[in-house]
């Protein structure tokens, strides 16, 4: 079948909630993908910052199709060596104490936010239990990650959502003092804003957000889905700020393309919230994302994937500088490490992002204005280059 008809019937079947881009990807190798038409493309958007390692990275295939022979699935109802493998390289990575797996980020959000307040209710009962959300966040599209999204458009159509979130702005700590009441129980937030338009965190607000926390005993859930996994140059982004979150969340990069996510809990939460029947999932964390998840965190520490990223980053960001300064319809840079934006002004960003397609390369966008670049992290230089030639190729056209 060609394209065109592919993408029709597609469009006949699946429930229209996509605007797709007009490409049918077919299969991946290193940084690149090819459409079913054979044409190449540089990937510097990695399945929204899930290909962490790009495609068929030495060594994760065979393992997956290792632990696909063995067994894929159980149940929690009984121990496997690839979770028992992977939440403990997990907890070794994050210095944390005890990991709950899920199937997606939406789910570890949701997890974390009954977690926070199964410690409050355990502590000061009933009543105590508001969460804390930013404006322009991104948390998911289950009932309650949606509840503390602070982006109306997601929102609105779906109200009632669930209760006790107040919203404060990012970066801004007196904004957050203001949300605070007797009720409040936790404070939810992303340590780079992904989705609202790649805003890193301030090292004054985190760290007033962690005062504030103990101060007020109150749960702090730092959200690493998109910024985790080595993106910013730290394996997780709270490390360089020296914060570290009474609950972290994960998934994207965590399988490098298995859908799995986790919650991560600190030793104070882990012993005093979730315990037998508060919780559950079906198939969260079963051997065969486990598999993938044990490999990658194994992958990350022989190679040196984070220090990788903050060489090529460094080379990157040196780059994307001097693009802003060349092209007048770019704002600015924002971000860390390997998640990047460009701020695009007098034009729609998605216009450049199509004719980035044309010129073969695959960039996505974040907010209303920004292009966003989240790379697998083994680019090397010269993708860097070619990404280049071709985003100067595709600005020029739209211009
Ligand atoms: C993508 C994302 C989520 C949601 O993850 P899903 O796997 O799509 O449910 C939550 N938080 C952040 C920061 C994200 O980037």
């Amino acid at each position: 079948m060609k394209k065109n008809e592919i993408r029709q019937e597609a469009e006949q079947v699946i429930l229209h909630t996509y605007n797709r881009y007009p490409v049918v990807l077919d299969k991946g190798e290193g940084v690149y993908l090819y459409d079913i038409e054979g044409k190449k493309y540089l990937d510097f958007a990695a399945g929204i910052a899930v290909q962490a390692l790009g495609y068929h990275y030495a060594g994760y295939d065979e393992a997956l199709k290792e632990q696909i022979d063995k067994l894929t699935h159980i149940s929690n109802l009984y121990y496997s060596v690839p979770m028992e493998e992977a939440a403990a390289k997990l907890i070794k990575a994050s210095g944390m104490s005890k990991v709950f797996f899920t199937n997606s980020g939406t789910e570890a959000i949701e997890g974390a936010l009954k977690a926070a307040r199964r410690y409050s209710y355990n502590k000061y009962g009933e009543g105590r239990h508001e969460i804390i959300a930013m404006e322009h966040s991104f948390h998911g599209r289950s009932m309650g990650a949606l509840s503390v999204t602070g982006t109306e458009k997601y929102q609105v159509p779906f109200r009632p959502l669930v209760g006790g979130v107040r919203f404060a702005a990012y970066n801004d700590l007196e904004s957050v003092k203001e949300q605070l009441s007797r009720k409040t129980c936790a404070i939810i937030l992303e340590t780079v804003q992904g989705e609202g338009g790649i805003y890193p965190a301030t090292r004054e607000f985190l760290e007033g957000i962690r005062t504030l926390c103990q101060e007020q005993d109150l749960v702090l859930i730092l959200d690493e889905i998109q910024c985790g996994m080595g993106r910013t140059g730290y394996m997780f982004a709270w490390q360089e700020y020296g914060v570290e979150p009474d609950i972290m969340t994960c998934a994207k990069a965590l399988g490098c393309g298995v859908p799995v996510g986790a919650f991560v809990l600190n030793e104070r939460l882990a012993g005093a919230s979730l315990a037998p029947g508060d919780h559950g999932t079906t198939y969260g964390g079963n051997p065969f994302v486990c598999g993938a998840v044990s490999k990658v965190l194994d992958i990350f520490e022989k190679d040196n994937i984070v220090a990788h990223v903050g060489e090529i980053s460094a080379y990157l960001t040196e780059k994307l500088d001097a693009l802003v300064e060349e092209y007048d319809c770019i704002a600015g840079r924002r971000g860390k490490g390997l998640i990047q934006g460009l701020v695009i002004q007098g034009r729609p960003v998605a216009e450049i992002v199509l004719k980035s397609l044309e010129e073969g390369l695959i960039v996505i966008t974040a907010g209303s204005d920004v292009l966003r670049l989240v790379p697998p992290l083994v680019i090397e230089r010269e993708h860097v280059d070619e990404m280049l030639e071709k985003l100067k190729r595709a600005l020029d056209a739209v211009l």
